[in-house]
Order: structure tokens, then sequence, then C-alpha cells
């Protein structure tokens, strides 16, 4: 008998509403059944239920262990958001989704695809970001000590650290893949980010096929773009993959084309790289693609790697048509349009 599945669809904020539509009509095209279990997040439930994460999202999250999100928007500035009894602060709506999921890792795959069009056109730029997120500067809590000073702690510890550089090496086991570069600020950060970098290279060693190098940031940051070839799986703290994994995909043809998967040991949850995109949200014009191939990374998570490599070879095909691409792509095309058109590529390839 066929599998099916429930996931917990968080459509989100912006643009969410649309790319999930385009999604889900590309997810049907494979024929794996699922059911949704649709929730609210980030503004939008905000307007309904008075907070930014309503206990119904996470009960749904906990039950489903799996979820399909879109992007939810932060106000900058905006207060802390505070859950659960002893209370646990979180800076954004994200982050609080994370932390209750016990998410430790973000996956951002970043791939060239033939006919897009950008000043790296020529480059087979395939590169995986993978990003701790359970700990750095985004969760270790920001104070107001008065109103011309505020503090923000970064956390590190010896069990997150070897948690997700064991993940990344496992990884770029996985998929075959030849070199790991871990990123940091070891010489100014000796007791954070150099607990990550002590604990990276004593846990390379037990990965003798896969070369392990590091690289500082900022000269990871510049050589990215000028030379985004020397790197194959990246590991890198929380805020450095964040701003990696946006560098990396703006590169390989721009923000509305990265996927993004979120692990725990329990809960994964899958999201594109890119934001909400108000300034565009509401128009049909939003590029999918992002999410469309956060759906195919879950599918691989739920064992359907069959289905979600039928999503992939269709997303390759309409890149390499140059077809109806949407303005960030340089065409007139629509958010659903490209949904539709991948979604009729898989089924005529079936
Ligand atoms: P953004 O990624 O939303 O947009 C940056 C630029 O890229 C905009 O010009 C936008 O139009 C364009 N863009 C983004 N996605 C696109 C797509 N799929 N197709 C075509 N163009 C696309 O970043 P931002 O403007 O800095 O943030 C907007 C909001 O999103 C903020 O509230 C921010 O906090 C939130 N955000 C959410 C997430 C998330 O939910 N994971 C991630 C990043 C930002």
């Amino acid at each position: 008998m066929k599998k099916s599945y429930t996931i917990t669809l968080i459509p989100g904020d912006g643009i969410g509403p649309e790319i999930t539509k385009a999604t889900i009509r590309v997810l049907e095209a494979t024929g794996v059944h699922i059911e949704y279990k649709i929730c609210l997040a980030g503004k939008t439930a905000e307007q309904q239920y008075g907070c930014s994460i309503p206990k119904e999202t996470l009960e749904s999250l906990y039950q489903t262990k799996v979820g399909l999100k879109g992007p939810l928007i932060v106000e900058p500035g905006s207060p802390p958001i505070v859950i659960g009894e002893p209370p646990r602060i979180y800076g954004s709506p994200n982050a609080a989704l994370r932390g209750e999921s016990h998410i430790f890792a973000n996956v951002r795959p970043v791939k060239r695809f033939n006919g897009v069009p950008g000043r790296f056109s020529d480059l087979p730029i395939n590169i995986v970001i993978v990003r701790e997120v359970s700990e750095g500067i985004y969760v270790g809590g920001e104070r107001k000590i008065s109103s011309e000073r505020a503090e923000a702690t970064v956390v590190a510890t010896q069990k997150a650290a070897e948690r997700i550089i064991h993940f990344g090496f496992k990884l770029a086991r996985n998929e075959n893949r030849k070199k790991v570069t871990f990123v940091h600020k070891a010489n100014v950060l000796p007791y954070t980010d150099g607990l990550y970098f002590n604990v990276f290279y004593s846990i390379a060693r037990g990965y003798p096929e896969i070369v392990a190098e590091d690289r500082m940031i900022d000269a990871a940051a510049a050589q990215m773009v000028l030379n985004p070839l020397i790197y194959d799986v990246v590991i890198a703290p929380n805020q450095y993959g964040d701003i990696l994994s946006d560098l990396a995909a703006a590169i390989a043809g721009g923000l509305g084309l990265g996927p993004g998967g979120n692990y725990g040991e329990k809960i994964a949850f899958f999201e594109a790289c890119h934001g909400a995109a108000p300034d565009i949200a509401g128009r049909n014009i939003a590029n999918p693609i992002g999410l469309i191939l956060s759906g195919a990374m879950m599918l691989d998570y739920l064992g359907e790697n069959e289905a979600a490599d039928r999503i992939r070879k269709g997303v390759e095909e309409f890149l390499k048509r140059g077809e109806n691409f949407t303005p960030d792509l340089g065409g007139t095309g629509t958010t659903m349009g490209i949904g539709e058109s991948i979604a009729s590529l898989i089924e005529t390839a079936k």
C-alpha cells in the first residue's frame, strides 16, 4: 500500500502563501500522498492569536515531526518572544520555532543551475552550508542595560559543537563530498569560536577521506565571491552561517532559488533561504523555486528520494528552458506559472 504522510504546513507571511501554493502543486505532481495541517506563525498568527508562535502550531509540529514553512516577517527592533514556563526568550519567531523544536542544524545547499542568468553563470557552484542554530549570538539572550547600553551573550558548548561538526562531516560523507571548511573568528573569540575550532579538528581526524580546512569568516566571505569553487561543505556557527548562506545563494543565481532544511533529533522542517519579501508580496511574481527545492529536501527526509529527485530534475529542466521566469530571473512570469510548469514537467516525465 502507498505510504501517506501528515506534515505541518506554515504558509507564513509576505510571499509565503503564494510560494507555498506553487510548492504544493509541485509536491502533488510527484504522486506522494501528503496531508497538510495548516498552521499559522509570524505576523499572520499575531492577527489571529495575538502571538507570533501559537501553541497550536508547536503542538502540530511535535505531532507531525515534519514541517514545510514559509518565511515570517520580523520587524527590526521588535521585542523578544517569550514562550513557556520557565520563560524561554527568543529574538525572532524563526528562532523561537527552531528553539522550541530543538533544531540544531540549518542546511542550505547552494547550486548554480544552467539557464540562470547572473555574473557567475559559467561557474558550477555546488556548496552545502551547514549552520549551527541552537547557540551562538542569536540564542544567547540580549539585555537592555539602560537606554544607552545593551548586551548580548554568545553561547558555545562542546556538546553542540560536536553535534553540528559530526552532522557536517556525515553529510559530506553521505554526499561523497571532498572537503569541509569551518568558518570562524577564533583569533578574536578564542573561547567561543575557539571551542568550535578545536572540536572541528579533533572530529575531522575521524573522517580521513575528507579534506578539513578552516577560514576566518571575513576572508571566507571575500573568497566566496572571488572563487566560490573552493568551497564544498561549509560548517558555520549560527550568525556566520546566516550571512554566508544568503551570500552563497546570491552568487548562485539569487535568493529566490535557495532551499533550506532545519534538522533536530526528532523534528525537521523545511524553508527557503529568503525572507518574506514584503516588497513583492501579493503580486504573484515571487520565485517559488527555493521553497519547491525545500519540498524536495523534505521528501528526502521522509525517505521519498525518488520523488525528491524528480522535483530536482523538473526544476533543472525548467531553468534550462529559460521560459516563464519570474522578474528576479529577468522574466515576466508568475509564481503559480513556475509551479504549474515544474509540475507538468514532473507529470510528463513519469
Ligand atoms: P528578503 O529575503 O525577504 O528579501 C530580500 C530581497 O530579495 C527583496 O528585494 C525581495 O523582493 C527579494 N526576494 C526574496 N525572496 C524572493 C523570491 N522568492 N522571489 C523573488 N524575489 C525575492 O529579505 P528582507 O527584505 O531582508 O526581509 C523581509 C522580511 O523577511 C523581514 O521581516 C525579515 O525579518 C524576514 N525574514 C524571514 C526569514 C525566515 O522566515 N526564515 C528569513 C529572512 C528574513
